[in-house]
């Protein structure tokens, strides 16, 4: 029989799915699959939490096909390689054509793809692959590249329809080849603690922050409690496909008129934009992965210190943000901008550790990870990039500004819960009387600071700074920005946040 085989990657939704609505217009009969990868599962930036979450986002599209067309279980769950997974249903069926997005992935994906590229043309298998979101494949520099982005935005969505489609129920003994060791069981079940994956919760994050929470977005954005609410909470959907960023565009379009506060709408518009920026430049070189970026940074002298890292990631450095951010994102997998940037900046400016020391373990928590936006970031807040400021942040003074009091911090360090705020955020200035008043021990209740943080930022800066006088660093600053900006972009020339946007995205570069 000949089949056409939608292939789901980081795209898992109906609404705007381009992969299914072409492979369900051809007429021909339909496998869709998703592969729980053993080796990505695998990888140095998996964790179990992103297979859950994919594992939802399946189980909610499975619903919405039951629902309009009573077939159960339409998208196949395969526990193996592409590759392997392939050559099992081509031994069965005749593929014609696979449908997937393109993926700006980590470079097991990437190597992957190009297995996958050469097998389907061997095989004369026709492999479709639709733009994701705004990053443009191919590209070698940034010119005209928000313009591209803007009518890509414009483009109407489109709506699978599946009443049309003819879904295949593969055989059982199929099903049982393809799926080898069953998924663990962590991955199979809910967990409270974090946001629930699927195109319906997509949507729902989505309506209740263009209806209300968009009011307080630009006043929370920066405070590592209040986020949690008045940021828009969207990046796993984003991440993981369950919604397009072209969706996000026309139902902002689409509500403008009843949207509380347009001021915060158009700081938030910016941060969309951002997404696809990012991934963009990791699109056009994914050496971001590992290398960094301007490579004079090579030069960089790091100790590594294990007990340091080891501390940072169990929220044990003795400065109650930092820990409170760490213990944060492991319990929940979120923590907004500005504390995802604080905990980078801390790690490499203060505990002055490689960032790839820190890169593949944030990328497990967060539930939102996204290689193209991570690593990137991660390498502009090291200062690896050399094109923007060095920003070292000083990690009492964001507890004293936003979180004056701690009420994040006691919430993730109950340590020190029963101090008052001002020495829940320096329990270094307690006299041992007030120890004692407080029935607390610094030091033994919770740790000293495991370094002196003053004085290892005027170290990273002077480190930076000589590096940044080299040659090679200046020549690696002018390629990433050739490559990576575009500044006499038309777009960023329309308003005033654009204009800010410019200034931003020479920052970011
Ligand atoms: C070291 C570091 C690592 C990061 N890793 C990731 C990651 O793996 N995945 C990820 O989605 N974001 C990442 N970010 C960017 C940002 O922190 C998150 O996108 C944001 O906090 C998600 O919360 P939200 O959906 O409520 O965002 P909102 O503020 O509501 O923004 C809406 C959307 O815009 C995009 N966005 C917002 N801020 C940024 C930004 N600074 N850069 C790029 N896109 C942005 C996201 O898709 C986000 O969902 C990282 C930032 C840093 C500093």
């Amino acid at each position: 029989m000949q089949v056409n085989i939608v292939w789901l990657k980081r795209d898992i939704r109906w609404r705007d799915q381009e992969a299914l609505h072409a492979a369900i217009e051809t007429g021909k009969p339909l496998i869709i699959i998703y592969f729980f990868e053993p080796e990505l599962i695998a990888n140095h930036d998996a964790a179990p939490r992103h297979w859950r979450f994919v594992y939802q986002s399946i189980a909610d599209l499975n619903r919405t096909i039951f629902n309009q067309t009573g077939f159960e279980k339409a998208v196949q769950m395969a526990y193996c390689d592409v590759l392997t997974g392939f050559e099992i249903i081509s031994q069965r069926y005749a593929i014609s054509q696979v449908y997937s997005y393109q993926e700006s992935g980590n470079a097991l994906s990437y190597r992957r793809d190009k297995i996958m590229k050469k097998w389907f043309s061997d095989k004369n298998i026709e492999w479709i692959e639709m733009q994701t979101n705004g990053v443009q494949r191919g590209r070698k520099n940034r010119q005209d590249w928000s313009l591209q982005f803007d009518e890509r935005m414009a483009e109407p969505e489109v709506f699978p329809d599946l009443k049309k489609a003819r879904f295949i129920a593969l055989p059982n003994q199929l099903l049982e080849t393809l799926q080898g060791n069953s998924l663990e069981k962590e991955i199979v079940s809910s967990h409270e603690n974090f946001q629930p994956g699927g195109e319906k919760w997509a949507w729902r994050y989505l309506n209740s922050f263009l209806n209300n929470r968009v009011k307080n977005y630009s006043k929370g954005i920066s405070k590592p409690e209040e986020s949690r609410s008045s940021c828009s909470r969207l990046s796993p959907y984003l991440a993981w496909g369950n919604i397009s960023m072209r969706s996000l565009f026309q139902e902002m379009k689409r509500n403008y008129a009843t949207i509380p506060n347009k001021r915060a709408l158009s700081n938030w518009r910016s941060r969309l934009y951002w997404h696809c920026h990012f991934i963009q430049k990791f699109e056009m070189e994914s050496r971001y992965e590992f290398e960094n970026i301007n490579r004079a940074f090579d030069l960089l002298p790091h100790k590594k210190n294990d007990n340091h890292i080891q501390a940072w990631q169990s929220g044990q450095t003795g400065f109650p943000l930092v820990d409170a951010c760490m213990r944060c994102v492991v319990a929940t997998g979120y923590l907004n901008f500005r504390m995802r940037a604080m905990v980078v900046s801390f790690l490499t400016h203060n505990l002055l550790q490689p960032w790839q020391s820190g890169a593949s373990f944030l990328a497990k928590q967060f539930l939102d990870y996204e290689p193209g936006i991570h690593f990137p970031q991660f390498q502009m807040q090291a200062g690896t990039t050399g094109t923007n400021t060095l920003r070292i942040y000083n990690v009492v003074k964001q507890a004293e500004e936003h979180d004056p009091e701690a009420v994040f911090i006691k919430k993730w360090v109950p340590e020190l819960e029963k101090l008052p705020a001002h020495f829940a955020i320096k329990p270094w200035e307690m006299t041992p009387l007030e120890q004692v008043m407080y029935g607390f021990s610094y030091g033994k209740d919770y740790p000293l600071r495991i370094v002196d943080h003053e004085e290892t930022a005027r170290t990273a800066k002077v480190n930076w700074a000589k590096i940044m006088k080299t040659e090679i660093a200046k020549s690696e600053a002018k390629r990433i920005l050739h490559t990576h900006v575009h500044l006499s972009d038309k777009r960023a020339h329309r308003s005033k946040s654009d204009i800010e946007l410019k200034t931003k995205l020479r920052n970011d570069a």
